[in-house]
């Protein structure tokens, strides 16, 4: 991580756009793929506003075995086909195991190449370290990692530092918030604070989930919602991503509803971002 020295390169080209300690993108969309119908609706909200990055997983790693567990490869032939429709460039999705990064190619090739993936390692495989090799390995896709809830910020740049040591250093840290002893109003401590930190210690772009540690859409008494709250801190800080989650029916998503921001919203929450942002900009130049 440049301290390693198996990352030396600033941020990365992918799909025609650039990841770097500079860069911003926005990956709006589902927590898990559901119908046709819905992935479409989001697909054509994300091109009305202009944003060509998406997040929606097809594997999901869920708390228990009876939750809806994503619909796996079965999904992904019209994922992207809707994908290319629509424009969307990028889309960050979660693997669990090495053999969804080859399904992923399969279908991709099947489809003729319509969208890019970036692999996310979700918080639970934050040191599946076998995974992380898995994805360090290959160099079609670019890999979004993300912090281990449990783990200290030297043990997820140890295991970012794994992948990039495999030969991939096409990667995004991101930010989703971390347990701790004391207990929290949110379902995770937000660690937004760290982004600077993040960017200091390595070359790596860094990226928020805001969606995660809150887990809820509740009000703060000023009548702004938590998670335009923290996403304000992690754009503020510096963040070159945000990875949030968006649902046409919140109410109705297989998962992570509560915490989904109704589609509907998307223009608001895009001009709140980039208000932040053009602050943060100005803030650079004091
Ligand atoms: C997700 O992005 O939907 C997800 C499962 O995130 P995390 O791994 O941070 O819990
Ligand atoms: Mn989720």
């Amino acid at each position: 991580l440049g301290r390693h020295g198996a990352l030396t390169d600033f941020g990365f080209e992918y799909k025609g756009l650039q990841f770097s300690q500079e860069s911003f993108h926005i990956f709006a969309g589902p927590c898990a793929v559901d119908t046709y119908e819905n992935t479409e609706a989001i697909f054509r909200a994300l091109k009305e506003v202009g944003l060509c990055c998406a997040r929606m997983g097809a594997y999901k790693p869920r708390t228990s075995p009876y939750d809806f567990q994503g619909h796996g490869k079965a999904c992904l032939p019209w994922l992207f086909d809707l994908a290319g429709k629509y424009g969307i460039k990028v889309i960050a999705m979660e693997v669990l195991a090495p053999h969804h990064i080859e399904e992923i190619q399969e279908a991709l090739e099947d489809a003729g190449h319509p969208c890019g993936i970036i692999l996310q390692i979700g918080t639970r495989n934050a040191q599946n370290f076998e995974l992380l090799k898995a994805v360090g390995k290959q160099q079609d896709f670019p890999v979004l990692y993300k912090r281990g809830f449990g783990l200290s910020l030297e043990e997820c740049l140890n295991a970012a530092e794994y992948i990039a040591s495999e030969g991939n250093t096409k990667i995004i840290f991101c930010l989703r918030g971390v347990r701790t002893h004391l207990g929290d109003p949110h379902r995770n401590l937000v660690d937004f604070a760290h982004v600077p930190v993040v960017k200091r210690l390595t070359r790596l772009p860094v990226c928020i989930d805001p969606s995660h540690p809150i887990g809820s859409k509740v009000k703060a008494p000023d009548g702004i919602r938590d998670i335009y709250h923290v996403t304000a801190q992690g754009v503020i800080a510096g963040a070159n991503a945000i990875l949030v989650e968006f649902h046409p029916q919140p109410e109705k998503a297989l998962c992570d509803g509560p915490q989904s921001l109704p589609l509907t919203e998307l223009p608001l929450f895009l001009e709140f971002v980039q208000k932040v942002r053009e602050t943060y900009l100005d803030l650079k130049k004091l």
